[in-house]
């Protein structure tokens, strides 16, 4: 049956990996249909607002959605559509895997770790303020309600997936109410899982773990700001933002994104690497259950990477984007070939 997927092009290379990606997994055998929305500058440009009634609607429908990312203007302009979309649909679990690809070179070619970020609150509530000129406020919330769900997301997912130890990471030594609460809202809810190992780290220390030996970690959980600024470190611990795939999740659907941004330094010019929005549709695969194309666009992912004759400039290599997907969709044809010859 065919499924219907928003997708959101978004904005500097956004459109350019999303073709890419739109092209990958119609080859990959999955039986998609689009429907494309404009968001973020582009869409206040046309409607007048950052985020369009039809595509909140068009993603509560579909519940999936793959999405490029969107520039957010920093220090004035609109607020982040990023933040206002995951709060709108309330996609509170930041899910993040980090997993090197084979044969790119990279500090840790072993690390698979995953990440799970609380979307929905924390510094991003956007509640800032000036007090008198010269002093500013930005309110840190963070609630009982949303600690415990990530938490316990964080323990599911650890559950479904084989994963033997949740890692909360925080700074309560300093912020002893707020992520004081996440901290204890978490070890009330790892006693639900027993056979999963629960611990947790403060965040500088953390962050020299992980690049020292983060093989000592299985699934992370945090709060908005260090889940955001972790997930760029981890994926410099496997061959930078290219790689990293990620998923927004929550009960009214699912967006998956890629965890860079929308490197307006390279846009326009062809050569991002679509990896990790790529490996993003892999995930969003899986989610909507077609596992075996979901397989077939990773394992042609991987042999591309095996093969090392395709790479993209951030990798050392010279291959533009669309060249990289057309690689990719030779090694999913090549596949599928073997496959009715083999039967
Ligand atoms: P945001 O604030 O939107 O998350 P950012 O400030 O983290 O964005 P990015 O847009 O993620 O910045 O870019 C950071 C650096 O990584 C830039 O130099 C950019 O060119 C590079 N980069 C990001 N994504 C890719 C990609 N897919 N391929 C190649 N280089 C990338």
């Amino acid at each position: 049956m065919t499924k219907k997927v928003t997708l959101i092009p978004g904005d500097g290379i956004g459109p350019e990996i999303i073709a890419s990606a739109v092209r990958v997994v119609e080859a990959s055998g999955a039986k998609i249909e689009w429907e494309t929305h404009v968001i973020g500058a582009q869409a206040l440009e046309k409607f007048g607002t950052t985020l369009p009634e039809s595509a909140i609607e068009s993603i509560k429908k579909n519940k999936v959605a793959l999405k490029g990312p969107l520039t957010t203007p920093v220090g004035k302009g609109f607020t982040s559509v990023n933040v206002t979309l995951r709060k709108t649909l309330d996609l509170y679990a930041n899910v993040r895997p980090i997993k090197a690809l084979p044969n790119v070179p990279c500090r840790y070619p072993e690390l698979d770790l995953v990440i799970i970020r609380e979307n929905t609150e924390d510094l991003y509530s956007g509640l800032e303020h000036v007090v008198v000129p010269g002093v500013v406020e930005s309110l840190k919330i963070i609630t009982e309600k949303a600690s415990t769900r990530i938490a316990r997301y964080a323990f599911e997912y650890a559950r479904s997936n084989k994963r033997k130890k949740v890692t909360a990471i925080h700074k309560a030594n300093i912020m002893k109410l707020s992520d004081g609460l996440f901290l204890s809202c978490f070890y009330k809810v790892a006693k639900d899982f027993p056979e999963i190992e629960a611990d947790d780290k403060i965040i500088d220390n953390a962050c020299m773990q992980l690049v020292m030996h983060p093989e000592q970690f299985d699934v992370l959980v945090l709060e908005n700001l260090y889940g955001d600024i972790v997930s760029d470190l981890c994926a410099g611990l496997i061959g930078g933002l290219g790689l990293a795939p990620g998923a927004n999740i929550g009960e009214l659907g699912a967006v998956f994104e890629a965890v860079h941004g929308s490197a307006p330094d390279i846009a326009g010019q062809g050569i991002a690497n679509p990896t990790a929005i790529m490996m993003s549709a892999v995930m969003m695969l899986h989610h909507i259950g077609e596992h075996k194309a979901a397989e077939r666009l990773e394992n042609a992912i991987f042999e591309v990477y095996r093969e090392g004759k395709f790479r993209t400039k951030d990798l050392g290599g010279n291959a533009k984007t669309a060249e990289f997907a057309d690689a990719v969709i030779a090694k999913l044809k090549a596949a599928s070939s073997k496959a009715a010859t083999d039967a």
